[in-house]
Protein backbone atom coordinates (compact mmCIF):
# COMPACT_ATOMS: atom_id res chain seq x y z
CA UNK A 1 0.00 0.00 0.00
CA UNK A 2 0.76 3.26 -1.00
CA UNK A 3 1.87 5.78 2.49
CA UNK A 4 -1.06 7.84 1.48
CA UNK A 5 -3.74 5.05 1.74
CA UNK A 6 -1.82 3.89 4.83
CA UNK A 7 -2.47 7.24 6.44
CA UNK A 8 -5.95 7.53 5.57
CA UNK A 9 -6.69 3.88 6.71
CA UNK A 10 -5.12 4.83 9.78
CA UNK A 11 -7.23 8.36 9.93
CA UNK A 12 -10.19 6.68 9.53
CA UNK A 13 -9.89 4.33 13.03
CA UNK A 14 -7.91 6.59 15.15
CA UNK A 15 -9.26 10.57 13.93
CA UNK A 16 -10.51 12.99 16.92
CA UNK A 17 -14.17 13.78 16.26
CA UNK A 18 -13.57 17.58 16.11
CA UNK A 19 -16.47 20.20 15.40
CA UNK A 20 -14.92 21.88 12.53
CA UNK A 21 -14.02 18.86 10.54
CA UNK A 22 -17.67 18.26 10.40
CA UNK A 23 -18.51 20.91 7.88
CA UNK A 24 -16.90 21.91 4.86
CA UNK A 25 -17.80 25.79 4.98
CA UNK A 26 -14.79 27.43 4.31
CA UNK A 27 -14.91 29.81 6.87
CA UNK A 28 -16.06 27.90 9.77
CA UNK A 29 -12.60 26.10 8.64
CA UNK A 30 -10.91 29.00 8.16
CA UNK A 31 -11.70 30.16 12.02
CA UNK A 32 -10.80 26.94 12.89
CA UNK A 33 -7.27 26.83 11.27
CA UNK A 34 -6.41 30.53 12.48
CA UNK A 35 -7.65 29.68 16.32
CA UNK A 36 -5.61 26.75 16.38
CA UNK A 37 -2.33 27.96 14.56
CA UNK A 38 -2.44 29.88 18.46
CA UNK A 39 -3.47 27.09 21.10
CA UNK A 40 -3.82 23.24 21.64
CA UNK A 41 -6.88 21.71 20.46
CA UNK A 42 -8.65 21.37 23.75
CA UNK A 43 -8.53 25.02 24.82
CA UNK A 44 -8.76 26.10 21.02
CA UNK A 45 -12.39 24.20 21.15
CA UNK A 46 -14.11 26.77 23.78
CA UNK A 47 -12.44 29.73 21.69
CA UNK A 48 -13.80 27.90 17.86
CA UNK A 49 -17.38 27.43 19.54
CA UNK A 50 -17.78 30.81 21.35
CA UNK A 51 -16.78 32.69 17.53
CA UNK A 52 -18.59 30.30 15.83
CA UNK A 53 -21.73 30.86 18.38
CA UNK A 54 -20.79 34.91 17.75
CA UNK A 55 -19.99 35.06 14.38
CA UNK A 56 -21.91 32.17 12.34
CA UNK A 57 -20.63 33.42 9.34
CA UNK A 58 -17.85 36.48 7.48
CA UNK A 59 -20.90 38.92 7.53
CA UNK A 60 -21.31 38.16 11.10
CA UNK A 61 -17.62 38.63 11.88
CA UNK A 62 -16.86 41.75 9.45
CA UNK A 63 -19.92 43.74 11.07
CA UNK A 64 -18.33 43.30 14.67
CA UNK A 65 -16.13 46.03 16.22
CA UNK A 66 -12.05 45.63 16.57
CA UNK A 67 -12.69 45.46 20.16
CA UNK A 68 -15.66 43.17 20.23
CA UNK A 69 -12.92 40.66 18.64
CA UNK A 70 -10.37 41.49 20.60
CA UNK A 71 -12.31 40.68 23.74
CA UNK A 72 -13.52 37.44 22.56
CA UNK A 73 -10.00 36.44 21.53
CA UNK A 74 -8.54 37.32 24.91
CA UNK A 75 -6.12 35.01 26.29
CA UNK A 76 -5.18 33.41 22.86
CA UNK A 77 -1.84 35.50 22.77
CA UNK A 78 -0.72 36.88 19.30
CA UNK A 79 -2.96 39.39 19.08
CA UNK A 80 -2.23 40.77 15.28
CA UNK A 81 -3.91 37.27 14.08
CA UNK A 82 -7.01 38.36 16.02
CA UNK A 83 -7.28 42.24 13.81
CA UNK A 84 -6.10 40.11 10.89
CA UNK A 85 -9.09 37.72 11.02
CA UNK A 86 -11.06 41.25 11.52
CA UNK A 87 -9.63 42.49 8.31
CA UNK A 88 -10.14 39.25 6.28
CA UNK A 89 -13.69 38.91 7.12
CA UNK A 90 -14.07 42.77 5.98
CA UNK A 91 -11.82 41.60 2.81
CA UNK A 92 -14.27 39.17 1.94
CA UNK A 93 -17.38 41.52 2.31
CA UNK A 94 -16.14 44.39 0.63
CA UNK A 95 -13.66 42.93 -2.27
CA UNK A 96 -14.07 41.32 -4.78
CA UNK A 97 -15.21 37.97 -3.26
CA UNK A 98 -18.51 39.83 -2.58
CA UNK A 99 -19.16 38.23 0.61
CA UNK A 100 -18.88 34.55 -0.67
CA UNK A 101 -15.75 33.21 1.31
CA UNK A 102 -13.44 31.58 -1.20
CA UNK A 103 -12.31 28.05 -1.69
CA UNK A 104 -9.60 28.10 -4.05
CA UNK A 105 -6.07 28.56 -3.10
CA UNK A 106 -4.95 31.65 -4.94
CA UNK A 107 -8.15 33.56 -3.50
CA UNK A 108 -7.37 32.52 -0.12
CA UNK A 109 -3.72 33.46 -0.27
CA UNK A 110 -4.61 36.86 -1.00
CA UNK A 111 -6.72 37.39 2.68
CA UNK A 112 -4.80 38.95 5.27
CA UNK A 113 -2.63 36.80 7.66
CA UNK A 114 -3.50 33.61 5.49
CA UNK A 115 -0.41 31.58 4.80
CA UNK A 116 0.55 28.93 2.24
CA UNK A 117 -0.33 26.60 5.23
CA UNK A 118 -3.95 27.98 5.95
CA UNK A 119 -4.75 28.74 2.67
CA UNK A 120 -3.91 24.96 1.45
CA UNK A 121 -5.51 23.69 4.66
CA UNK A 122 -9.22 25.72 3.59
CA UNK A 123 -8.66 24.71 0.31
CA UNK A 124 -8.28 21.01 0.52
CA UNK A 125 -10.61 20.52 3.52
CA UNK A 126 -13.54 22.15 2.10
CA UNK A 127 -13.09 22.27 -1.52
CA UNK A 128 -10.54 19.00 -2.04
CA UNK A 129 -8.03 21.31 -4.23
CA UNK A 130 -5.17 19.35 -5.05
CA UNK A 131 -2.39 21.49 -2.41
CA UNK A 132 -0.32 20.04 0.18
CA UNK A 133 -0.48 21.56 3.32
CA UNK A 134 2.94 21.71 5.37
CA UNK A 135 2.36 22.51 9.05
CA UNK A 136 4.73 21.67 12.18
CA UNK A 137 3.18 17.91 12.43
CA UNK A 138 3.85 17.40 8.92
CA UNK A 139 7.42 18.38 9.00
CA UNK A 140 8.02 15.92 11.66
CA UNK A 141 6.32 13.08 10.14
CA UNK A 142 8.15 13.74 6.47
CA UNK A 143 11.35 14.64 8.24
CA UNK A 144 11.25 11.08 10.01
CA UNK A 145 9.97 8.84 7.04
CA UNK A 146 12.37 9.46 4.95
CA UNK A 147 15.00 10.75 7.25
CA UNK A 148 15.77 14.01 6.39
CA UNK A 149 18.51 16.15 8.02
CA UNK A 150 17.91 19.04 6.30
CA UNK A 151 16.70 22.38 8.38
CA UNK A 152 13.28 22.23 8.51
CA UNK A 153 13.80 26.54 9.33
CA UNK A 154 16.09 26.96 5.99
CA UNK A 155 14.69 28.02 3.15
CA UNK A 156 16.02 24.99 1.29
CA UNK A 157 14.43 22.78 3.79
CA UNK A 158 11.27 24.62 3.08
CA UNK A 159 11.36 23.89 -0.73
CA UNK A 160 12.66 20.37 -0.14
CA UNK A 161 9.58 19.83 2.18
CA UNK A 162 6.89 21.42 0.35
CA UNK A 163 8.15 19.33 -2.86
CA UNK A 164 7.93 16.12 -1.14
CA UNK A 165 4.42 16.72 0.69
CA UNK A 166 3.51 17.56 -2.92
CA UNK A 167 4.69 14.49 -4.70
CA UNK A 168 2.92 12.08 -1.37
CA UNK A 169 -0.19 14.16 -1.93
CA UNK A 170 -3.49 11.41 -2.79
CA UNK A 171 -4.77 13.80 -6.16
CA UNK A 172 -7.96 12.12 -5.69
CA UNK A 173 -8.58 12.93 -2.15
CA UNK A 174 -6.41 15.59 -1.00
CA UNK A 175 -8.74 16.76 1.98
CA UNK A 176 -8.41 13.59 3.46
CA UNK A 177 -5.07 13.38 2.64
CA UNK A 178 -3.74 15.93 4.45
CA UNK A 179 -6.13 15.74 7.15
CA UNK A 180 -4.06 12.10 8.32
CA UNK A 181 -0.78 12.99 7.38
CA UNK A 182 -1.51 15.85 10.46
CA UNK A 183 -3.58 13.81 12.24
CA UNK A 184 -1.31 11.54 12.05
CA UNK A 185 1.92 13.91 13.56
CA UNK A 186 -0.05 14.81 16.62
CA UNK A 187 -1.59 11.34 17.59
CA UNK A 188 1.20 8.75 16.26
CA UNK A 189 4.55 10.54 15.45
CA UNK A 190 4.17 13.12 18.27
CA UNK A 191 7.39 15.35 18.92
CA UNK A 192 8.28 13.75 22.21
CA UNK A 193 7.98 9.56 22.48
CA UNK A 194 6.36 8.63 19.47
CA UNK A 195 4.64 5.50 19.02
CA UNK A 196 6.54 3.52 16.83
CA UNK A 197 5.98 0.40 18.12
CA UNK A 198 2.18 0.55 16.94
CA UNK A 199 3.13 2.33 13.52
CA UNK A 200 1.40 1.21 10.52
CA UNK A 201 4.57 3.49 8.48
CA UNK A 202 6.93 1.40 10.81
CA UNK A 203 7.99 -0.82 7.74
CA UNK A 204 8.55 2.24 5.48
CA UNK A 205 10.60 4.28 8.13
CA UNK A 206 13.88 5.40 7.35
CA UNK A 207 14.30 7.58 10.67
CA UNK A 208 13.53 4.47 12.49
CA UNK A 209 15.83 1.73 10.30
CA UNK A 210 18.68 4.48 10.91
CA UNK A 211 18.12 4.81 14.33
CA UNK A 212 17.60 8.52 14.16
CA UNK A 213 13.77 9.43 14.94
CA UNK A 214 15.45 11.30 18.36
CA UNK A 215 17.61 13.49 15.86
CA UNK A 216 14.54 14.44 12.92
CA UNK A 217 13.19 17.61 12.74
CA UNK A 218 16.44 19.08 12.40
CA UNK A 219 16.23 22.78 13.64
CA UNK A 220 19.02 25.43 12.53
CA UNK A 221 19.18 28.49 15.21
CA UNK A 222 17.24 28.65 18.21
CA UNK A 223 15.18 32.00 17.92
CA UNK A 224 16.63 35.02 19.78
CA UNK A 225 14.99 36.54 22.83
CA UNK A 226 15.25 40.11 23.52
CA UNK A 227 15.30 41.25 27.21
CA UNK A 228 12.72 44.38 28.12
CA UNK A 229 11.96 45.44 31.21
CA UNK A 230 8.91 47.54 31.66
CA UNK A 231 7.37 49.62 34.81
CA UNK A 232 2.99 49.11 35.01
CA UNK A 233 1.69 52.14 37.24
CA UNK A 234 -1.62 51.89 38.70
CA UNK A 235 -2.77 55.29 39.61
CA UNK A 236 -6.07 54.50 41.55
CA UNK A 237 -8.62 57.51 42.49
CA UNK A 238 -11.56 55.71 44.54
CA UNK A 239 -12.50 52.64 41.92
CA UNK A 240 -11.15 54.32 39.08
CA UNK A 241 -7.88 54.17 37.28
CA UNK A 242 -6.20 55.37 34.43
CA UNK A 243 -5.88 53.15 31.03
CA UNK A 244 -4.33 53.60 27.40
CA UNK A 245 -5.17 51.59 24.43
CA UNK A 246 -1.49 50.31 22.67
CA UNK A 247 -0.71 51.83 19.59
CA UNK A 248 0.84 50.56 16.15
CA UNK A 249 4.68 49.21 15.71
CA UNK A 250 4.96 47.28 18.87
CA UNK A 251 3.40 44.39 20.90
CA UNK A 252 -0.74 44.08 21.51
CA UNK A 253 -1.51 46.86 19.26
CA UNK A 254 -5.42 47.51 20.12
CA UNK A 255 -5.41 46.59 23.09
CA UNK A 256 -5.31 48.35 26.73
CA UNK A 257 -3.21 48.77 29.56
CA UNK A 258 -1.96 50.62 32.51
CA UNK A 259 0.83 53.65 32.08
CA UNK A 260 3.81 52.50 31.20
CA UNK A 261 7.46 53.36 31.15
CA UNK A 262 10.54 50.98 29.69
CA UNK A 263 14.23 50.79 30.94
CA UNK A 264 15.30 53.10 33.14
CA UNK A 265 12.63 55.40 33.34
CA UNK A 266 10.94 55.06 36.51
CA UNK A 267 8.33 57.42 37.53
CA UNK A 268 7.92 57.30 41.16
CA UNK A 269 10.61 55.18 41.81
CA UNK A 270 10.34 55.59 45.64
CA UNK A 271 7.27 53.25 45.54
CA UNK A 272 8.37 50.08 45.78
CA UNK A 273 6.88 47.67 43.02
CA UNK A 274 3.86 45.66 44.42
CA UNK A 275 5.14 42.96 42.50
CA UNK A 276 6.55 41.36 39.27
CA UNK A 277 5.75 39.25 36.43
CA UNK A 278 7.33 37.87 33.95
CA UNK A 279 6.24 37.16 30.56
CA UNK A 280 7.41 35.12 27.98
CA UNK A 281 7.07 36.33 24.18
CA UNK A 282 8.17 34.53 21.36
CA UNK A 283 10.95 36.88 21.14
CA UNK A 284 10.53 38.79 23.80
CA UNK A 285 11.18 38.20 27.53
CA UNK A 286 8.54 40.79 29.13
CA UNK A 287 10.02 41.19 32.99
CA UNK A 288 7.24 43.97 34.43
CA UNK A 289 7.16 46.07 37.76
CA UNK A 290 4.08 47.10 38.88
CA UNK A 291 3.15 49.61 41.38
CA UNK A 292 -0.10 51.15 43.19
CA UNK A 293 -0.08 54.86 43.45
CA UNK A 294 -2.88 56.40 45.15
CA UNK A 295 -4.29 59.30 44.63
CA UNK A 296 -6.12 61.90 47.00
CA UNK A 297 -7.66 63.58 43.74
CA UNK A 298 -8.10 62.73 40.00
CA UNK A 299 -5.48 63.86 37.45
CA UNK A 300 -6.82 66.99 35.64
CA UNK A 301 -4.92 66.67 32.55
CA UNK A 302 -4.32 63.52 30.95
CA UNK A 303 -1.64 62.59 28.48
CA UNK A 304 -3.12 61.71 25.14
CA UNK A 305 -4.96 58.93 24.56
CA UNK A 306 -5.31 58.08 28.10
CA UNK A 307 -9.00 57.79 29.78
CA UNK A 308 -10.19 57.32 33.78
CA UNK A 309 -12.44 54.59 33.92
CA UNK A 310 -14.30 52.40 36.83
CA UNK A 311 -12.57 49.61 37.79
CA UNK A 312 -16.02 47.66 36.55
CA UNK A 313 -15.71 48.93 32.90
CA UNK A 314 -12.61 47.90 32.86
CA UNK A 315 -12.95 44.60 33.00
CA UNK A 316 -14.94 44.72 29.70
CA UNK A 317 -11.48 45.71 28.41
CA UNK A 318 -9.41 43.86 25.73
CA UNK A 319 -6.40 43.33 27.56
CA UNK A 320 -3.21 40.87 27.23
CA UNK A 321 -2.56 38.20 29.19
CA UNK A 322 0.06 39.80 31.34
CA UNK A 323 -2.21 42.37 32.64
CA UNK A 324 -5.27 40.49 32.59
CA UNK A 325 -2.94 38.44 35.65
CA UNK A 326 -1.92 41.83 37.30
CA UNK A 327 -5.91 42.92 37.33
CA UNK A 328 -6.61 39.57 39.33
CA UNK A 329 -3.81 40.77 41.72
CA UNK A 330 -5.17 44.34 41.64
CA UNK A 331 -8.86 43.41 41.97
CA UNK A 332 -8.48 43.18 46.07
CA UNK A 333 -7.87 47.15 45.80
CA UNK A 334 -11.22 47.47 44.58
S1 LIG B 1 7.94 4.63 12.92
FE1 LIG B 1 7.97 6.16 14.52
S2 LIG B 1 9.12 7.86 13.68
FE2 LIG B 1 8.56 6.57 11.97
S3 LIG B 1 6.64 7.45 11.23
FE3 LIG B 1 6.10 5.86 12.66
S4 LIG B 1 5.87 6.91 14.62
FE4 LIG B 1 6.98 8.28 13.26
Amino acid sequence: MEISQILQFWYDRNRRDLPWRRTRDPYLIWLSEIILQQTRVAQGMDYYLKFAERFPNVAALAAASEDEVLKLWQGLGYYSRARNLHTAAIQVMEGECRGQFPTRYSALSRLKGVGPYTAAAIASFSADEPVAVVDGNVYRVLARLFDIPTPIDSTGGQKEFQALATQLLDPQHPGLHNQALMEFGALQCTPLSPHCDTCPLSGKCLALANRTVGERPVKAGKVKVRERRLHYYLFKYKDTLWVHQRGSGDIWQGLWEFPVTEGDEILHPEVPAAFTIRHQLTHQLLICDFRIISLQEPIRTLPSGYIQITWQNWQKKAVAKLISEANRKFSVLF
